[in-house]
């Protein structure tokens, strides 16, 4: 399957992600992840990325399209694959619809993660993510890790996201609302979206996940 998630930061995207991408044996592209890998490399494309995202813009087109190219060129996304981040504007789902197009391939749905905004901003100040694995996510009121600071799953050390404080994440949703939520309408337009409340348990969600995107491919 080749899907696409969308919703504002603190749907838990990366979380949903990572559980569907597992059970649709698809890889889970995000491009904030590969950004920042980039950055902890220390590449040239990670010091270019770095401060729009603490600033909770949006990494510029040229930079961020380029990057997503080359990873769908990889051989593991040539049976499918699951973008999360990606794309988060018109120009990018246009450029994505002309990679598809290049290869001969189409979407099979995009998956819309729905919350209310009071509740992303309370997600994502508190939340805690690990430098191991961003699917490993904690929050300081809702999911305390058993140890301080330490990821129950790996072990790796929780750190808090340089653009998760909460005036990046008003700014993000700013950016969410401008830039992102135009290419819902867009999908909309082509049939692929279907929309799920991202409220409740992780395992609830993603079981709602399954079933929407179970439905569309009918
Ligand atoms: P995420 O991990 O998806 O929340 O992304 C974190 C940050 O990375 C965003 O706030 C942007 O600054 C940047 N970013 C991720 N994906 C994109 C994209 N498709 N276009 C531009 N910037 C992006």
């Amino acid at each position: 399957m080749r899907i696409v998630l969308v919703g504002p930061p603190g749907a838990g995207k990366g979380t949903q992600a990572a559980y569907l991408a597992k059970n649709l044996s698809i890889p889970h592209i995000s491009t904030g992840d590969l950004f920042r890998a980039n950055i902890s490399q220390g590449t040239p494309l990670g010091k270019q990325a770095q401060e729009y995202m603490n600033a909770g813009e949006l990494v510029p087109d040229e930079v961020t399209i380029g990057m997503a190219k080359e990873r769908l060129e990889k051989p593991d996304a040539a049976d499918g694959f699951l973008l999360d981040g990606f794309p988060r504007n018109l120009a990018q789902a246009e450029a994505l619809d002309e990679i598809l197009v290049e290869k001969g391939i189409a979407l099979d749905g995009v998956l819309d993660l729905e919350v209310p905004e009071a509740e992303v901003v309370k997600r994502i100040a508190g939340r805690r993510t690990c430098r191991s694995d961003s699917a490993h996510t904690f929050h300081v009121e809702y999911k305390k890790p058993r140890v301080e600071g330490v990821c129950d799953e790996c072990g790796g050390e929780l750190y808090q996201r340089g653009d998760d404080s909460e005036e990046t994440v008003r700014k993000r949703l700013e950016v969410y609302h401008r830039e992102t939520e135009p290419i819902i309408d867009y999908y909309k337009a082509q049939g692929l979206v279907v929309t799920i409340s991202a409220l409740g348990k992780v395992a609830e969600v993603t079981q709602r996940a399954m079933e929407a995107l179970r439905q569309k491919a009918a």
